[in-house]
């Protein structure tokens, strides 16, 4: 109790990961022996690509040990401004560049530059969105206020909701395509329908999440906001290697936020060098052979999701009540599946909640799903599968899951 009473507001109230603490839960059940079918993991099955790996021994062997700038080794930083040049039409230099330990960082840090506690800052934030966003906007301070993306539009937002949600207290909005976790992805068309919104909001900053930029494979392709010279100056452009090379572990994201003379991203850097100073100082070499030589890899992986894009969504649509758009990106998939709601399942639970839904496919068919409650208000009706297994387990995961509906009354 004593201890409990010690805890701040803030540590009281903050919700664990729903997506970390489920996939640490199939992990526990499987090393204990229940094979359990996991469709909660948001990380690529793939191992690092071995001549990215051997950066980082050769980093180490040759002493990257010691304390580094805290924006980031200019080399690192320079391959990245390159790449953002290259690849996304983005206009910047080194200076608008920060390395932080992992994309999260990267977001955590442009919503502590960008929120003030004090003033009733606002955040936009299209839903369904991915779990973290709202725990870090509250983290600094700011309102949430969820657009909620019909279900009937991939679930994205229009232009018409942007511009009759926006109040003068708006300070951020939280884009991204493609989307953790519906696995949709706005078109450049759409962006620019948004980004002439935003155009006339000044004041409004906005953080556009690009984590799963490289798996796209529905036919839309990747459009960053922040080439649109407009908006530009305004945009801060969040990445990282942990989807697209297979590297969650590494805890390698980036920021960019090009103009005013790198203000923002020599703010973030200031909170940064009060926090963790910098990223582990021998993964920075990884970060130019990643961006520089790693197509041949990365292609082979996004096929791979690609296939399984196509093998999930087939057998989701081929189930009783089970609704949701076809994924282009990401390795994700949003379905409806609040048909179900009022059923009792053979062993006569109530699943009255994708929550309910997610317990009881777990204890009872062996498979885990993360439920939809903390993707937004608009997501308690879904559940989330992630594809990032292999095409072997997303048949029996499938199977499992088709067996438990049937047996439901
Ligand atoms: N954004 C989104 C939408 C994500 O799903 C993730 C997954 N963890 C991240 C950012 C951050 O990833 P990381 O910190 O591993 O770079
Ligand atoms: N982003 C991934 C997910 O949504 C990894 C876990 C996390 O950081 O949330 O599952």
């Amino acid at each position: 109790m004593e201890a409990i009473n010690r805890l701040s507001p803030r540590a009281k109230n903050i919700k664990p990961s729903a997506t970390l603490s489920l996939s640490a839960k199939v992990k526990a059940l499987n090393a204990a022996g229940a094979g359990v079918i996991g469709f909660t993991a948001g990380e690529p099955d793939f191992d690092t690509p071995q001549h990215i790996k051997q950066t980082a021994i050769d980093a180490l062997n040759a002493g990257k040990t010691k304390y580094m700038p805290i924006q980031g080794d200019p080399s690192a930083r320079k391959a990245i401004a390159d790449k953002l040049q290259r690849e996304n039409s983005i206009s910047c230099c080194s200076d608008d560049i920060i390395i932080t330990s992992g994309g999260k960082q990267a977001l955590y840090l442009a919503l502590q530059c960008i929120v003030d506690p004090n003033r009733g800052d606002q955040v936009l934030v299209p839903t369904p969105a991915w779990v973290s966003y709202r725990p870090m906007i509250e983290l600094a301070g700011g309102e949430v206020v969820e657009l909620a993306g019909s279900i009937d539009n991939d679930f994205k937002i229009t232009a018409d909701q942007l511009e009759t949600a926006i109040t003068d207290r708006c300070v951020g909005i939280m884009l991204n395509s493609p989307c953790n976790p519906t696995g949709t992805m706005y078109s450049q068309h759409e962006q620019c329908d948004l980004a002439s919104v935003l155009e006339k909001h000044p004041k409004i900053t906005i953080i556009s999440d690009e984590i799963y930029e490289k798996l796209v494979f529905g036919g839309i392709d990747h459009f960053s906001v922040g080439s649109i010279d407009s908006l530009a100056e305004r945009v801060i452009t969040i990445n990282g290697l942990s989807k697209a090379y297979a590297m969650t572990g590494w805890r390698i994201g980036y920021a960019c936020a090009p103009g005013n003379d790198s203000q923002m991203a020599k703010a973030m850097a200031r909170v940064q060098g009060q926090l963790n100073s910098h990223m582990t100082s021998f993964c920075y070499d990884a970060i130019a052979e990643a961006l520089n030589n790693s197509a041949e890899d990365v292609e082979k992986m996004c096929q791979a999701f690609a296939s399984r894009a196509v093998l999930i969504y087939d057998h989701l649509c081929a189930m009783d009540g089970f609704i949701c758009p076809k994924p282009t990106g990401a390795f994700y998939v949003f379905p409806d599946i609040s048909k179900h709601f009022g059923r009792k399942t053979s062993k006569g639970k109530l699943i009255d909640s994708s929550m309910s839904f997610a317990e009881e496919l777990l204890d009872e068919a062996k498979v885990a799903v993360v439920p939809g409650d903390d993707f937004g208000e608009c997501g308690k009706n879904h559940v989330r599968l992630s594809f990032a297994c292999n095409e072997e387990q997303i048949n029996q995961g499938c199977k499992r899951i088709r067996d438990w509906l049937g047996a439901l009354s």
